[in-house]
């Protein structure tokens, strides 16, 4: 995924704001998100308003807006692809140095920015906002966010901050480092834990959504949540060896509990051997899917793409470099040889 080829440069920020059914709050999300850019990065930003195939008159709203201000840029999706694929689609196309993210019903306050901005200002390639407390939204959300949250803690295998949404400034090389990652599901705040780096947290209170209704159904929460789950652990593939390896016990008992039955002739003919038939065939069983799942979980992460690893910086004295750094003031034939192992 490019980045849009373009006229004006590399812009100091852009907001990427992924918006459903959002026709009514747009207008004030707008100018007090406005404001907030103006502040920090004076005339330099822009505005990626997403329309992820609303059903009213979002995208209406936005070519409104595009018309009246010229840092707003307005994506139409062509049907609803859901948050995260909206996010990324104005990820994609976003031009600034720096790349924040929001929901566009005014739960993330926009006037965090300046905040956010001199974390990162510290050294930092991810701000991200971690919240306090949440308004005005179900017991049955918190709760089961707060769960969900903790379970893949458990269950990841890189530490995916809990209680952050995707409410977030991030770095330049971040977002083209997110934008370079090919895989379909995708569980954003997990992979850009997974990228690394120099991640800082800030709380904030979550307001209450300031018009029209949440989009996210419950369906839609849940397979998030299965994306979360999925796409940052293999743990579930890994239930069918726990399985076995707890049925190999279970199994020893059973046999002894058999051949003593059958020894001492306190049980029916035939049972022992359907009995030792039964462990066997189960075990073995469990046993075969729990390397199928080994090879499958290694596939699949296979096909995710991800790079290898990622530098986060290289640090050398450029005359004595270490060999395969070739440096500006050797001959062109000996550069040409050398191999650039440490780009990419
Ligand atoms: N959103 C989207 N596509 C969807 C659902 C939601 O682009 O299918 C947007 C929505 O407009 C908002 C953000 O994602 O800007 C968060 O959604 P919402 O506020 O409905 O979720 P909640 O805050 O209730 O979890
Ligand atoms: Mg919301």
């Amino acid at each position: 995924m490019p980045s849009r080829p373009t006229k004006t440069g590399r812009l100091a920020l852009s907001v990427v704001v992924p918006c459903f059914n959002e026709a009514q709050g747009l207008p004030l999300f707008v100018e007090r998100m406005m404001a907030a850019a103006q502040a920090v990065a004076r005339g330099s930003y822009e505005l990626v308003l997403v329309n992820d195939g609303s059903r009213d008159a979002t995208w209406e709203v936005i070519r409104g807006l595009t018309a009246r201000h010229p840092a707003v840029v307005g994506i139409n999706l062509t049907r609803n692809h859901g948050h995260q694929l909206a996010v990324t689609a104005g990820l994609s196309l976003s031009r600034g140095a720096r790349v924040l993210i929001i929901d566009a019903d005014l739960q993330d306050p926009p006037e965090l920015l300046p905040d956010m901005m001199a974390r990162m200002d510290e050294g930092y390639d991810v701000v991200y906002g971690r919240r306090r407390t949440r308004t005005d939204e179900s017991r049955f959300k918190v709760a089961t966010a707060a769960m969900f949250y903790r379970l893949l803690g458990r269950l990841s295998e890189v530490d995916i901050p809990v209680d952050t949404g995707d409410f977030r400034l991030m770095s330049r090389r971040i977002v083209d480092r997110l934008n370079a990652m090919p895989e379909h599901d995708r569980y954003l705040r997990g992979m850009v834990a997974w990228l690394g780096g120099a991640q800082a947290e800030l709380l904030y209170d979550r307001d209450p959504r300031h018009a029209g209704e949440t989009g996210y159904t419950l369906r839609k929460m849940l397979r998030l949540a299965v994306n979360g789950v999925t796409s940052f652990s293999t743990a579930p593939l890994k239930a069918a060896l726990v399985l076995a390896t707890v049925g190999i016990f279970i199994a020893a008992g059973i046999l002894i509990y058999a051949l003593i039955g059958f020894f001492t002739g306190s049980v029916q003919p035939g049972w022992t051997s359907l009995a030792l038939i039964m462990v066997f065939f189960g075990i073995s069983q469990l046993g075969c899917l729990a390397i199928i799942g080994a090879y499958v979980g290694r596939t699949y992460m296979q096909l995710k793409g991800r790079p290898l690893f990622l530098i986060d910086e290289i640090a050398t004295q450029a005359p004595a470099s270490p060999a395969g750094r070739a440096p500006a003031k050797h001959p062109p034939a000996a550069r040409a040889k050398t191999p650039r192992r440490w780009a990419g």
